[in-house]
């Protein structure tokens, strides 16, 4: 890990140094025949976010893009934000853009150190996790067997999943909205109109949400995966169990887990088992064949962690994901003689 941030450290301190020559050697963009580092024609506002849900987020409040804004979703093309290693056109993307957008989680380290050495201070950012400011939750301890004393560090991890919960997604696109403003006056009117609109779209889901689970027989979700949910049960106020806390880097779970989950599994009457995208299911299958019926079902919750490619993803919105997790929660909080 020390050797990881170390090189990091290196890479954004090289890229500093070749933009400060860039910088040093090319007075504007214009008359820059022999530099190849920035395209010449580009005036346009740059726009850069880290996660899918941001990305679109923004999109919606540039709503038909008045300002013709260049908007960039950095964790493109399927990647972990979790193992994220920014490549030197990532570092470009971000030093040359006018508005970095980003979640300021443990995932986005590498992003506080490299504002700290851009040559481009005029970069607008938004940190998103300090927009929340106390509203961000402690990463908790999942009450399983699974032992983590963790000896050496006793910080406190925040849940950098803050998009899974509607009501931060207000806040947030707030903070967002402000920004844009601020970089871009000229289209202000048509911000704050887009703004409104997506903001009833959250929270009419929000209430859907609300009333859904309210109304639910259950009250208890339960991961047989890691669990980037933490917001999301918490607005609601669902019991939750989970395999492994947030989004641990651990894969197989231990035999006292296993059984733990599998006797919950008995005692709620729970019909089905979570687990989040890109797993394997080996967790969920061995905590089914652990309970007394084994006839549960396994479904699938999207954390909206990683994107397909950049702009690619027009059916594929935060509002439109959040609504399919919903439909997913409801038949996990129903149970089978319900039907
Ligand atoms: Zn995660």
């Amino acid at each position: 890990m020390n050797r990881k941030v170390f090189a990091n450290k290196i890479i954004l301190l090289l890229t500093a140094v070749l933009l400060a020559l860039f910088a040093a050697g090319c007075s504007r963009r214009d008359n820059c025949g022999e530099c190849t580092l920035v395209p010449p024609e580009e005036n346009s506002l740059k726009i850069v976010a880290t996660v899918f849900p941001v990305y679109d987020w923004v999109r919606n409040i540039l709503g038909s893009n008045p300002a013709g804004a260049e908007l960039t979703l950095l964790y493109d093309n399927g990647v972990d934000p979790h193992s994220f290693q920014p490549t030197a056109s990532d570092i470009m993307k971000v030093s040359s853009c006018d508005l970095f957008i980003y979640v300021g989680g443990e995932s986005d380290e590498w992003a506080e150190d490299l504002l700290q050495e851009a040559v481009n201070q005029d970069i607008r950012t938004v940190n998103l996790m300090q927009v929340l400011g106390d509203r961000a939750i402690e990463e908790e301890q999942i009450q399983t067997a699974e032992e983590k004393k963790n000896t050496e560090e006793e910080e406190p991890e925040y849940d950098e999943h803050i998009w899974l919960s509607l009501r931060n997604a207000d806040a947030l696109c707030d903070a967002i909205e402000e920004a844009l403003q601020e970089a871009d006056p000229a289209h202000t009117d048509i911000y704050k109109e887009n703004w409104k609109e997506y903001k009833t779209k959250l929270s009419d889901l929000d209430a859907e949400y609300q009333q859904t689970i309210q109304e639910a027989e259950l009250n208890t979700l339960l991961f047989a995966d890691r669990f980037p949910f933490l917001y999301l049960v918490n607005d609601y106020g669902l019991d939750h169990y989970a395999a492994f806390n947030g989004c641990s880097a651990e894969t197989e779970a231990s035999f006292e887990t296993i059984i733990f989950l599998a006797e919950k599994m008995n005692e709620l009457h729970l019909p089905a088992v979570l687990v989040i995208e890109g797993s394997d299911g080996k967790i969920a299958k061995t905590i089914i064949r652990n309970t007394d019926t084994k006839d549960q079902k396994v479904l699938l919750m999207d954390s909206l962690q990683t994107a397909s490619k950049d702009g690619d993803d027009q059916d594929r919105t935060y509002l439109s994901v959040m609504k399919e997790n919903l439909d997913t929660i409801k038949e996990a909080l129903t149970t089978n003689s319900g039907e």
